[in-house]
């Protein structure tokens, strides 16, 4: 085994190889950017060395000095994470080149796979079998269209070097064949330097069934059985699952056995995916990913096995720990992806500081204590305080359950996203929670047309426990103003109201989801207060809970516990499941602000200025833009809070700025 290694990634799957270190004994040095100085991986390894600017193709994606760092540190081999230079033949070249050994593949089985219409080739050869279509050399426009002909419609276009769902189309017609290849082309020359195509009879309701393999440098090659991975967005898996529901033993052992001699027929040695799609018993080889799988800890949960362990044991020469017949599968594993991004608009990445980030009590990866296995586990390369930013994955955490049957695991799945607290960027754990409760999810009836098809039930609007929500920030803001601590608030009468019964109070509030006015009236009356809103008037009383934040309300007969965080005068709420934002309408401090007359601009996320449309001196009218902003692929115009002239403008076109940044000074009226 090693003695030390240096771990080429970011994020969770840094952090997860880095565990594996911890318990194996063996040294981990982390690399990092300049956007990650701070970051949680770093923290996970013992050593950390910098290697660049915060762009990928700045730091993470630099060979040289990737393997300048492990030379300096005396780390015998390189872990490559999954995405960044996981599946580059250059990279894998480049380590055997310094002595260095590559915790993957050997070079020419990357090179083999890295092509999906090569790989098809070679599978074919080796008889397993493919989904009917053309990967042949020959690209002439005219020869392509005359194979999707002959196929019949619709087809799918790939890009034979794409990856990560990019450069896919689906053409439904003839006539729309030239044009669609077109644009794929165009697509796959500027995403992956390559402009080969092939084509696949494009399958109706199928399922994405994949197999984990493992291969050692001795000749022996198992399966670890399978994933489903059906439920996707943007062709990008949102949910996997391990077993595959609802496969005759027969089929998964043929699939099993297909997947180990696709890796046989590239000699294939370490872990390793063989992605086949499926309609009904069949299953077709899609494509065969050189790398550990984001979702490999289903497979971890229903084997009682740390995949990262093998790898490190197979790259170390050992044979595998174990033959194919030792292999079980013990009940149901289900991995959620929470990510930083906003269902509602398209899954488009969100970016932001964590200002709370609370994931359920679980445990952070603990495997390999003789059959131990976690009922619920995060994965997570992020820390409350840390920054989603523009340059990496927006992922914040992978929630992975386990549970003796699917139902079990399900029901401890649906548990712990409403544990989930997260404050800050958008998230997709409301869409996460539909989505594993909506009826053909919880029945397994699985196919990569389940988000598009329930879109109207996924995305129906929601019944907020709006009352309760309010009770509660209501609750919390008396305990923060009530409390006498903060003498300067003009809320400080509090004090002295609750000592006077009789004296009513309205506190007024903005739903931020629904950027409506709600009004709460507070009566105390001997330690019960009234709610009056919503067209309710109720008597509600409130207490604080055990932790920090915790509070609780009676609302007529109903009880509710919540969790209230406070960012400045924005109430985030956390009760029955769902995430509720008021912001409080502090009057008297408002007023300050205006009369003080200064509007202050700030950037709602870090990105970069790509616009500015004003000048110092400039008199505007409220709502004008004035500047504009990226993040990830989105656009952000900030617009005039108020009519008024720009005094200063700190910023200029290509700056890259920071959360919460001054962009520019606008005098108000
Ligand atoms: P996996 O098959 O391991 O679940 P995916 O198929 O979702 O991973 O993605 C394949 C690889 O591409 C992963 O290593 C992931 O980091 C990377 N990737 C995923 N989505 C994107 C994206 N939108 N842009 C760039 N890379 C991506
Ligand atoms: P990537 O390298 O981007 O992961 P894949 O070839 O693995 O590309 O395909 C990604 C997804 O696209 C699959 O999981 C599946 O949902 C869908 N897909 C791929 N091939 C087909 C096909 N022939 N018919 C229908 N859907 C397909
Ligand atoms: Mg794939």
């Amino acid at each position: 085994m090693f003695n030390k290694i240096l771990i080429a990634n970011r994020g969770e799957i840094a952090c997860r190889v880095a565990a594996t270190c911890r318990r194996l004994g063996v040294k981990s040095v982390a690399v990092y950017s300049d956007a990650d100085a701070n970051a949680k991986h770093v923290a996970a390894c013992d050593e950390a060395v910098h290697i660049g600017e915060a762009s990928a193709a700045q730091s993470y994606l630099r060979i040289e000095r990737i393997i300048a760092a492990a030379k300096a540190t005396g780390a015998q081999a390189i872990h490559p994470g999954y995405g960044f230079l996981s599946e580059n033949e250059e990279f894998g070249r480049a380590c055997e080149e310094a002595g260095i050994v590559f915790i993957g593949p050997p070079v020419a089985a990357i090179a083999a796979m890295g092509s999906k219409a090569a790989a098809k080739a070679l599978m074919h050869a080796a008889a397993v079998p493919l989904v009917p279509g053309y990967h042949g050399d020959d690209q002439d426009a005219a020869l392509l269209q005359r194979e999707a002909d002959a196929m019949g419609y619709p087809v799918l276009l790939k890009a034979s070097a794409g990856g990560g769902g990019k450069g896919m189309r689906v053409v439904e017609r003839s006539e729309d064949f030239a044009a669609a290849l077109a644009s794929c082309k165009r697509e796959a020359a500027s995403s992956f330097g390559n402009d080969r195509v092939l084509i696949e009879k494009y399958l109706q309701r199928p399922r994405h069934v994949e197999v984990q393999v493992f291969a050692d440098s001795h000749g022996g090659a198992v399966y670890l059985f399978d994933r489903d991975c059906s439920v996707q967005r943007r062709h990008q898996k949102v949910l996997e699952e391990a077993p595959a529901p609802g496969l005759a033993d027969d089929v998964r052992r043929a699939m099993g056995e297909a997947a180990v001699a696709a890796a046989r027929a590239v000699d294939y040695v370490g872990a390793g995916t063989v992605e086949f799609i499926m309609t009904g018993a069949n299953f077709y080889f899609m494509e065969m990913n050189t790398r550990l799988q984001v979702e490999h800890p289903v497979t971890e949960m229903i084997t009682g096995l740390d995949l990262v362990e093998w790898q490190l044991r197979v790259a170390a020469g050992e044979p595998l720990p174990l033959a194919q017949s030792q292999l079980a599968v013990t009940g149901h594993a289900l991995e959620a992806r929470i990510y930083a991004e906003n269902p509602v608009r398209g899954f488009l990445p969100s970016t932001g500081t964590l200002k709370h980030l609370h994931m359920p009590a679980g445990v952070e990866f603990r495997l390999g204590d003789a059959g131990q296995r976690a009922s619920v586990r995060i994965d997570s390369g992020v820390r409350e305080g840390d920054t989603i930013t523009p340059f990496y994955d927006p992922m914040i955490a992978k929630l992975i359950v386990h549970g003796a049957t699917r139902a079990d695991a399900l029901a401890r799945m649906q548990r712990a996203l409403e544990e989930c607290e997260v404050v800050g960027p958008s998230t997709n754990v409301e869409f996460l929670h539909r989505l594993v409760t909506c009826e053909p999810f919880a029945n397994a009836d699985l196919d990569t047309g389940l988000i598009e098809r329930h879109h109207d039930a996924l995305f129906a609007p929601f019944d907020r426990p709006l009352r309760e929500a309010l009770a509660l920030a209501s609750a919390a803001l008396i305990g923060r103003e009530g409390g006498g601590v903060n003498t300067a608030s003009p809320w400080q009468a509090l004090a002295h109201w609750r000592l006077n019964s009789g004296f009513t109070q309205t506190f007024k509030w903005r739903d931020l989801e629904r950027d409506t006015p709600i009004e709460v009236a507070f009566a105390h009356d001997g330690g019960v207060q009234t709610l009056a809103c919503a067209a309710s008037d109720e008597r509600f009383t409130w207490w604080r809970g055990a932790s920090a934040n915790e509070y609780g309300v009676t609302i007529g007969d109903t009880r509710v516990t919540g969790h209230v965080f406070i960012d400045a005068d924005v109430f985030h709420v956390f009760c029955l499941g769902a995430a509720l934002s008021f912001e409080w309408q502090n009057l008297l401090a408002h007023a300050a602000d205006a009369e003080h007359g200064e509007g202050r601009l700030t950037a709602p996320m870090p990105g970069k200025v790509i616009a500015v449309l004003v000048e110092p001196g400039a008199v505007v009218e409220k709502g004008a833009p004035l500047i504009v902003m990226e993040a990830m692929k989105m656009e952000h115009t900030i617009g005039a809070p108020a009519a008024g002239k720009v005094t200063e403008v700190l910023y200029g076109v290509g700056d890259q700025v920071a959360d919460g940044a001054q962009l520019l000074m606008l005098e108000t009226e």
